[in-house]
């Protein structure tokens, strides 16, 4: 049957989007894919038409709950019910039903850590694995090395299912990336379909403040200002919580704060009620957004500088998928690359608790049979985050050692440390360069992935001349202009919390 054709009948769309059509016919003729495609053109579409004509099940590693959530959501509203997420939202039983009826699904997505489980792969590697798709592939690269070690694993996982045929998708992937993807997931044959990262719509506003007071004050004349609604993306919790109570305070919109450090009821009741238009502004940190499907953000505004390049554009890229102008701005003040630095360092073990881990190991005997036991206190007791930890319980489980060459271990450990922490600084000065040049913002990030500007866009970006007013509201500040008490606050509040518990 002709793809438009299949595309209307279970889709309801009249026709594809830049590079899906591609991307299908790809996968149809049985070659392994990478395709990079913007945010918002449709990417799931590329797994989700083959479905329809291929025989057995399709795997879709996902790296976030939400964004599982959101792509089953998306099916159920094509009508198609033969969808499972397999994840931590599943109680016990439930996930045990589901794994002794696989073969009643279609379409089963799973998380890189639920899959290396030995128990579900048993059970997956059962069915025949028509399309192995990864999304959001850069993740491979960019979080694979440090807090989420089983994205690595991804290629020998693919091995133990047969070398099915498979889909990399991403949005945001260098020329470095693309390559450590492929290799990571070891194919050898692959066709890559890139498009552009180019969003037209987006322009791109830089502004260099004296500080944090002078930061702040331009985020409260910009969301008061700017055509809502927006985001703004914080590096630390606790600034996006001031930022959004500061906003609620002065009456200038209705915002909430969104962070790891909510409950997962909360977050997904802040997440609906932004999507349905109750929120105008979500003061936020990276935890949120992907695989947000909002079509009418108007600005994302970056409070603090992100790690690196490549996750400034996928932030950015939740602004105008409804095609119309929108505004990325990035406020700096001198020192701000401090922060991202810090964080960076905090998100790799150091080499003292790398030493201390090793004597205690030593000392309390705890290398037996050539593996290390490793328990949770003393990830307590040596100080290590949840993600440090990971990190070091990777290497461990996966060397067999002899007492003598625990040292070896502990050398290769922190060389890794070393080499992982000078790549993020580099990521971290990219960016720095980035907002500190005189060249058209959009031009570099371009360069950045390899691309060159076909077609000049206006308006683009500070450095070509943009004009903040364009952005602007008819009526800024439409919110009632008294300052808001906290009582009303909290009246408003409760309504739309009782209007969301009704809709559902
Ligand atoms: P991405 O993962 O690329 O950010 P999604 O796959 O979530 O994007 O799709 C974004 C939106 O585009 C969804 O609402 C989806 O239903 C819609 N969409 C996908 N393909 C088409 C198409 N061919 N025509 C119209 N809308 C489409």
């Amino acid at each position: 049957m002709e793809l438009e054709k299949v595309l209307k009948k279970h889709f309801g769309y009249h026709t594809f989007k830049t590079g899906q059509k591609e991307v299908i016919k790809s996968i149809l003729a049985g070659r392994h894919t990478l395709a990079m495609l913007p945010t918002g053109t449709g990417k799931s579409l590329c797994y989700q038409l083959p479905g329809i004509i291929l025989d057995g099940q399709i795997l879709i590693i996902s790296p976030l709950l939400s964004l599982m959530q959101d792509q089953v959501d998306q099916f159920k509203r094509f009508g198609e019910k033969r969808v499972i997420a397999l994840n931590s939202f599943l109680s016990t039983e439930e996930r045990n039903r589901a794994l002794h009826q696989l073969s009643n699904y279609k379409y089963i997505f799973i998380s890189p850590e639920m899959l290396v489980a030995p128990y579900i792969l048993r059970k997956l590697q059962e069915l025949t694995i028509a399309l192995f798709v990864v999304d959001e592939a850069h993740c491979i690269s960019q979080w694979g090395f440090d807090f989420r070690p089983d994205y690595s694993k991804l290629g020998e996982i693919r091995k133990k299912f047969g070398n099915p045929l498979t889909l990399a998708l991403t949005a945001t992937a260098t020329k470095k990336v693309r390559e450590d993807i492929i290799g990571s997931l070891d194919l050898e044959e692959i066709v890559k379909i890139e498009s552009t990262i180019d969003r037209p719509n987006i322009s791109f506003y830089v502004k260099e403040l004296l500080d944090y007071r002078d930061k702040q004050n331009s985020v409260l004349e910009f969301v008061a200002n700017l055509k809502k609604p927006g985001i703004i993306y914080f590096s630390s919790k606790k600034a996006a919580e001031q930022m959004a109570s500061l906003l609620a305070e002065k009456g200038i919109c209705l915002a909430m704060a969104y962070h790891g450090g909510l409950d997962q009821n909360t977050r997904i009741l802040i997440q609906q009620q932004f999507i349905y238009g109750q929120l105008d502004v979500i003061c936020a940190t990276s935890a949120f957004g992907m695989g947000i499907n909002k079509e009418n953000i108007r600005f994302i505004i970056h409070y603090h500088m992100p790690m690196q390049i490549e996750s400034y554009l996928q932030e950015i890229g939740r602004a105008g998928r409804d095609g119309d102008p929108s505004i990325a701005i990035l406020l700096y003040s001198p020192g701000d690359e401090q922060l991202p630095l810090q964080l960076a360092e905090s998100e790799l073990p150091s080499e003292q608790q790398i030493d201390w881990l090793f004597k205690k190991v030593y000392h309390e005997h705890l290398l037996n049979d050539g593996k290390i036991t490793l328990n949770k206190q003393l990830m307590e007791f040596g100080g290590f985050t949840e993600i440090q930890w990971r990190i070091v319980e990777d290497f461990v489980k996966n060397s067999s050692l002899e007492i003598g060459s625990l040292e070896k271990l502990q050398r290769i450990i922190n060389d890794f440390v070393k080499e992982r922490l000078t790549i993020k600084k580099n990521n971290i000065y990219c960016m720095k360069k980035w907002v500190e040049s005189n060249l058209c913002r959009r031009e570099y990030i371009l360069q950045y992935f390899d691309e060159t500007l076909s077609n000049k866009v206006y308006p683009c970006c500070d450095i070509c001349g943009l004009q903040i007013n364009d952005y602007q509201a008819i009526n800024p500040n439409n919110f009632p202009s008294v300052k808001t008490t906290e009582k009303n606050w909290n009246n408003y509040l409760a309504k739309i919390l009782i209007n969301s518990e009704l809709r559902e």
